[in-house]
């Protein structure tokens, strides 16, 4: 006969020492243990060294979990010193030989300064939310993706310089801008090369009081209509209520270039009511890791459901 306590012995002993339990769920708690550990590196602008130091967390981090993770670099240039600046986008891939494909987007650059904040314009701004929480929700998303069943393939792909921006006339989204129109001329030069039938950005997801309302281009645009309501839909079914069915903001994100260049499907998912936005308050305190899982739910069922 087997004793409680010798069970209860053996259960805690692990065999493969501390490799974690399998968790059957996407979890917010770990979803926010990476939006941490990406802020403790510090602010991640365009062409800094903190951003070297989270490209490098997450090449590891995606290769680990099973992903083929390649760099797309380009240039730009410093628009006050001229000197150029190293940008690059990072391309996460699922089941690369699956040639239907969906794209996640995020952006993973910090804004240069909290110049909304009332107190200290040029303070440090560290993008918990605006920018963290995308790349968090991925890096959690990572643990479901080599058992994705067909036949769909994804990629994962973080964008830099998203707002690589000081003055008013600078450029936003140069790494989606860039990524488009890389995406068009390869196609040009080989039309067998895969397709993505949707993309979904994610940015600004992990505010406390997280409500998701439509972003109003993505409702409009005929083609990115449908993947509105494929992805409200699933949150309706499942319970998630920080999706909201209505349309309020318009915003400028890296769903235009991808839309309106490499001509896919991209709807914004954006929580574009946040107290902290491009102020110093943007750290973790004001981020919950409910509001990661609610995010994190919803897009791996979407996944689940393509067909
Ligand atoms: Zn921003």
């Amino acid at each position: 006969m087997v004793t409680a306590a010798f069970l209860v012995a053996v259960c805690a002993s692990r065999p493969y020492g501390d490799e974690p339990l399998r968790r059957p769920e996407f979890s917010g708690q770990q979803a926010m243990a990476h939006l941490e550990s990406i802020c403790g590196l510090g602010p991640r602008v365009s062409g800094s060294p903190g951003m070297t130091a989270q490209r490098t967390l997450l090449v590891n981090h995606f290769r680990d979990a099973g992903a083929r993770v390649t760099g797309q670099a380009f240039k730009t240039e410093d628009r006050r010193t001229g000197k150029p600046v190293h940008m690059e986008n990072l391309v996460i891939e699922w089941h690369p030989d699956r040639s239907e494909r969906i794209l996640i987007g995020v952006h993973y650059d910090t804004r240069p300064f909290p110049d909304r904040d009332p107190v200290d314009p040029q303070g440090t701004f560290l993008g918990a939310n605006d920018g963290a929480s995308g790349v968090a929700v991925l890096m959690e998303l990572a643990r479901f993706m080599p058992s994705l069943p067909k036949p769909v393939g994804v990629d994962f792909v973080c964008f830099d310089a998203e707002e690589y921006v000081v003055g008013a006339r600078d450029p936003y989204c140069l790494g989606s801008t860039y990524f488009a129109r890389r995406y068009v001329a390869d196609r040009r030069a080989d039309p067998r090369l895969h397709r993505y039938r949707a993309g979904v950005i994610l940015d600004m997801v992990a505010d406390k009081d997280l409500q998701i309302w439509q972003e109003q281009q993505s409702v409009m645009w005929p083609d990115t209509q449908p993947v509105v309501a494929e992805l409200w839909g699933v949150a309706a079914r499942l319970g998630v209520r920080e999706f909201v069915p209505r349309p309020k903001y318009t915003v400028h994100d890296d769903h235009v270039p991808l839309r309106m260049i490499a001509k896919i499907p991209t709807c914004d998912v954006i929580d574009f009511d946040y107290p902290a936005w491009h102020t110093t308050a943007d750290t973790p305190a004001n981020c919950a890791p409910e509001s990661l899982e609610a995010v994190g739910r919803v897009v791996h069922a979407w996944l689940l459901d393509q067909r």
